[in-house]
């Protein structure tokens, strides 16, 4: 697939815009057995992380497991992304797209 049209599926398929949840307020809401939220994202996606996950970013190294709602949801629910430092490491709320397959829920998995 050429990466031109690669970001054109992206757009109109399976993109998903998220704010990040930064700071301790997610990490004191949720227990993580895994040790590490990549770790947790990299067992229930089944497959390593292939860098960051935002549109865009093309950073493959310090990847972390970063903390998202949904954009315009109210729901709440809270997701686990691949992010880079500087993804993960921005401003509370800050929006940015990823691929939907990339959203793993941010639940309490048993070890
Ligand atoms: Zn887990
Ligand atoms: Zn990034």
């Amino acid at each position: 697939m050429k990466l031109k049209n690669f970001k054109q599926y992206n757009d109109d398929l399976n993109s998903v815009k998220v704010k990040n949840l930064n700071g301790s307020v997610t990490n004191k809401r949720l227990y993580n057995p895994c040790g590490s939220w990549i770790k947790h994202w990299e067992k229930l996606a089944n497959k390593t992380n292939s860098g960051c996950g935002v549109q865009g970013c093309s950073t493959k190294t310090k990847i972390e497991g970063g903390h998202v709602i949904e954009s315009g949801s109210d729901d709440d629910k809270h997701y686990i992304v691949p992010l880079c430092d500087k993804h993960n490491g921005g401003p509370d709320g800050e929006e940015f797209t990823v691929k939907s397959d990339d959203l793993m829920s941010a639940i309490e998995c048993k070890a």
